[in-house]
């Protein structure tokens, strides 16, 4: 699971409204669904001091190759153990 997942920083990334970088800063949950955001770990809560804009920014990025080789890892083992119990099963009736 660690190679599909891959964590980033979004205090390195752009502000979303004013696209200037390196001005983003983690930001304080302040309402209760702010405060449930950051407890999930995917997004956090930033704050722009160049214009002031301020929001959850996600901190995983899913990507399509991530998520084929998600899918991948999900049907070999899906595949293995619908196998492994055959095999259990004949070896149990013989
Ligand atoms: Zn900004």
């Amino acid at each position: 699971m660690r190679q599909v997942l891959f964590f980033r920083d979004p205090g390195f990334a752009k502000c979303p409204n004013c696209q200037s970088v390196n001005s983003l800063h983690r930001s304080r949950a302040r309402s209760a669904k702010e405060k449930l955001i950051q407890v999930t770990k995917l997004y956090k809560m930033y704050r722009c001091k160049g214009c002031g804009w301020r929001g959850a920014l996600a901190t995983i990025i899913l990507t399509k190759k991530m998520l084929k080789l998600l899918f991948m890892y999900i049907v070999i083992a899906l595949v293995s153990g619908v196998i492994i119990r055959e095999i259990l099963k004949r070896f149990l009736a013989a």
